[in-house]
């Protein structure tokens, strides 16, 4: 039987939708209708299990699953065996500690003889271990932002990305434990059909990265004014340059990120450049 990659995600929340997108992206056609807890790819040896993200890295220990997409909150809580393969760059988020607005807080010390509620024990402890604090760790599994109010605890530690929950619930951020963003788990010992598989995927996933935020650009410009261009444009060997069928002048295309763009675009103005494009790219094979 021709081996197949199982890939697990998460079937409903903040990875869901970046996570079905990624696959999509590396040209991997599924269904993913909201219902189904599994499908199989039409144009790639893959099958993707539909899983609450807090089973998936056990899953994947297991061999249940041969790969999956987490938060790194969850892998470094969890502390399953499973290979971390890949960053991947979305669901960036951090866990925080915060304590009620009024509370004079000073340094980390100041969290001693406190009693924190959290979802995350083991990267709590971990932290105060550290630091040498003395703390009692309250778990609790789920709104962990409202436990000060009701007299739980005194503090919490919890996944922030804006901080208008905290903020919300009467809490101040002091300390950020962990960052985390989605990862791409593996099981540690997959056969080597499998692996050759997962390397595909990785590949894929990377054109995909080095292609983020970046633009494909094509300009005209006087020929005397090109190499001051081409300075401002590197592009990711060299920009192509193309003659126009007026005389004197030419067709430059290069790659730009996008947030360089806005920086340069003034300068290629000054240097002469005139009828600008930008596109977007797909892809980029280094
Ligand atoms: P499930 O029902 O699957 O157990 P959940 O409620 O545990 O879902 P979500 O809230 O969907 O989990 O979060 C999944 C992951 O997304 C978290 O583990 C974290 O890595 C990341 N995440 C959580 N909150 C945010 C946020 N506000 N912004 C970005 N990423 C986040
Ligand atoms: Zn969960």
């Amino acid at each position: 039987m021709k081996s197949i990659l199982r890939i697990a995600i998460q079937k409903s929340g903040r990875l869901s939708e970046d996570s079905i997108k990624l696959i999509k992206e590396c040209s991997i056609d599924f269904s993913s209708n909201g219902a189904t807890l599994k499908s199989t790819a039409y144009n790639f040896p893959m099958e993707i299990l539909f899983l609450r993200d807090d089973d998936i890295p056990g899953y994947v220990a297991d061999g249940t699953a041969d790969v999956g997409i987490i938060g790194e909150n969850v892998a470094a809580e969890q502390r399953k065996n499973v290979t971390i393969v890949d960053k991947l760059g979305f669901s960036k988020c951090r866990l925080s500690i915060g304590v009620p607005r009024a509370f004079d807080y000073k340094d980390c010390q100041s969290l001693n003889g406190l009693k924190i509620a959290t979802s995350y024990p083991n990267i709590l402890s971990d932290f105060l271990f550290d630091r040498q604090i003395k703390a009692t760790i309250h778990e609790i599994s789920g709104s962990v932002e409202i436990a000060p109010s009701i007299g739980l605890a005194d503090a919490v530690c919890d996944i922030v990305s804006s901080g208008s929950t905290l903020i919300s619930n009467g809490l101040k951020e002091v300390e950020t434990v962990f960052h985390s963003e989605a990862i791409l788990i593996a099981h540690p010992n997959l056969s080597s059909e499998k692996k050759e598989i997962l390397n595909d995927l990785l590949f894929r996933i990377s054109s995909i990265k080095n292609a983020k935020n970046t633009k494909y650009i094509l300009l005209n410009a006087p020929d005397e004014s090109l190499e001051k261009i081409i300075q401002l444009l590197p592009g990711v060997k060299s920009p192509t340059i193309m003659p126009l069928a007026q005389k004197g002048w030419s067709s430059l295309h290069s790659v730009v990120k996008e947030d360089e763009f806005w920086e340069v675009i003034g300068k290629l103005r000054d240097a002469g450049a005139e009828g600008i494009l930008v596109l977007p790219i797909e892809k980029i094979i280094k």
